[in-house]
């Protein structure tokens, strides 16, 4: 058996275990650093659904180091690690051993499939979206010689792929089991808007019924479509399962390290287990929501970075007293040729997430000024505030790309505490052919039209 040592052992190298990796030698360049993937070549997760269709055309397209650190002194190999002690800091991958002084476990998530479907899984035709070259080749080269496909789940990575697939001429049906799709993330004003999108690109949505059986009618083990809860039965050649995914934490539980709510490795602000010696990073981890703090299912490749960042620079001592108090749910989409972004609450489950009385500001504006320059189009920002202290609780915007960057904007405003005040009398850069005027930039007066209706 092979024997070697580091200071810092990373399993997994996903967005969190390499971006971890990074801001931990960044912060201690004395440290030997080593991380252990399971694979030689790795998707950017993000980008899957691209691969199916036009935009990336090809799984190969799709591949990169994602976070992986170049030219930093990091030891990076493929291994799956298979066990760990604890007590004396050693684990296990393959036919060596590696001992370590800190042990970062950022091992991600897998597919979540409901138990009453997961028999299914073995079906030629039905597949999940694993973060996996393999499986998504498979995936793309058995969906080439097909037409029919059903896409169960509406969240934004079942409603990219199957736009993607329509893209390409595809039959595509998603079955979403709620009214509208996006419904986590968006209010239903603004999700009957991507909803339009979608299905006036050819996409059939069924929204008010949910898959109870995926049907092997021919009882050959090839998959001929699904039966809904109402009876209906839909027929298709390929069944994608986009129903979520669950902490990896199987490896952590062996070796008992403590898990918390959904299965996610227990952590603090700090991203440290019970074990001060041991880190925990990404979507392997339990989380908790920003404003409600109670229990998250977010899974998110930018709030992993983050969890990682917050990691990697408190391995050694706390060094900034910046923790991780929560995840905001930020993500943002581009259907069609519209962005959609959303931060934090949506006005439709701020009420019941946080139990605090909130109002609406909201403005249409536009991304130009004046009308008449090119590329001008229309943007519309939502702000969800709290009615007593002002604060910011959720954000949703449509618009052009430059949406994806309002987001990030209207994420820090949240994570900052602060209120709608504040935004109104922001100082911002306004040019005529990249932003919306000085005095009608959108976010100021969406935050502008809250504070008209506090203070009515
Ligand atoms: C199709 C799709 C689209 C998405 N789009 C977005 C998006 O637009 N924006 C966004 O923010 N998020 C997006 N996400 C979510 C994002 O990809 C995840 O939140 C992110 O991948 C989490 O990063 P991670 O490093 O924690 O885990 P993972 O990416 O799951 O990486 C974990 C790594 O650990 C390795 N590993 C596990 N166990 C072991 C072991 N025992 N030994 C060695 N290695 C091990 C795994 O092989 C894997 O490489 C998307 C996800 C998917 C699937």
């Amino acid at each position: 058996m092979q024997k070697e040592s580091c200071d810092i052992l990373v399993i997994g190298a996903g967005p969190a275990g390499g971006v971890c990796a990074s801001i931990a030698k960044i912060s201690n360049p004395d440290k030997k650093i080593v991380v252990l993937r399971e694979h030689e070549q790795q998707l950017v997760p993000c980008s899957i659904p691209y691969v199916f269709g036009n935009t990336l055309g090809t799984v190969e397209n799709g591949l990169a180091p994602c976070g992986l650190p170049a030219n930093m002194d990091i030891d990076s190999k493929v291994a799956t690690v298979s066990d760990i002690d604890i007590k004396n800091k050693v684990a296990y991958y393959n036919d060596s051993e590696i001992s370590f002084d800190k042990l970062v476990f950022a091992t991600g998530s897998i597919p979540f499939v409901h138990e009453s479907l997961q028999h299914s899984l073995d079906l030629e035709g039905v597949f999940t979206i694993a973060k996996n070259v393999e499986l998504i080749k498979k995936l793309k080269d058995y969906s080439n010689e097909k037409q029919n496909i059903i896409v169960v789940g509406s969240g934004f990575i079942g409603i990219e792929i199957a736009m993607e697939f329509a893209g390409v001429g595809k039959n595509v049906t998603v079955v979403g089991g709620s009214e509208f799709i996006l419904n986590r993330a968006f209010d239903s004003d603004i999700a009957q808007e991507a909803q339009k999108i979608v299905t006036d690109a050819g996409v059939k949505y069924i929204g008010s019924d949910r898959v109870v059986e995926i049907v092997d009618k021919n009882g050959d083990n090839i998959v001929n479509g699904v039966k809904l809860k109402s009876g209906r039965v839909v027929d298709a050649d390929v069944v994608i399962l986009a129903t979520g995914y669950k902490p990896n934490t199987q490896l952590a539980d062996k070796v008992g390290i403590s898990l918390g709510h959904y299965g996610g490795i227990w952590v603090d602000d700090y991203m440290r287990t019970e074990n001060l010696d041991i880190f925990a990073v990404g979507d392997c981890t339990a989380r908790r929501g920003f404003i409600s703090k109670a229990p998250s299912k977010v899974m998110l490749a930018s709030t992993s970075a983050a969890e990682a960042r917050v990691a990697g620079s408190s391995i050694y001592g706390i060094k900034y007293l910046k923790g991780m108090s929560g995840t905001i749910s930020i993500f943002s989409t581009k259907i069609g040729d519209t962005v959609f972004a959303s931060a934090g609450v949506t006005a439709d489950k701020a009420e019941v997430k946080t139990n605090t009385t909130m109002i609406i500001g909201s403005f249409k504006g536009i991304n130009r000024h004046p009308a008449k320059m090119p590329g001008t189009r229309e943007q519309y920002v939502k702000l969800i505030v709290s009615r007593y202290s002002g604060q910011v609780l959720g954000g949703q915007v449509i618009g052009g790309d430059e949406v994806g960057e309002i987001i990030n904007l209207i994420g820090h405003i949240i994570e900052s505490g602060k209120s709608v005040y504040s935004v109104m009398s922001m100082q911002v850069a306004t040019q005529p052919m990249l932003t919306g005027a000085p005095t009608n930039y959108p976010l100021i007066m969406a935050a502008i039209m809250a504070i008209k209706e506090m203070e009515s």
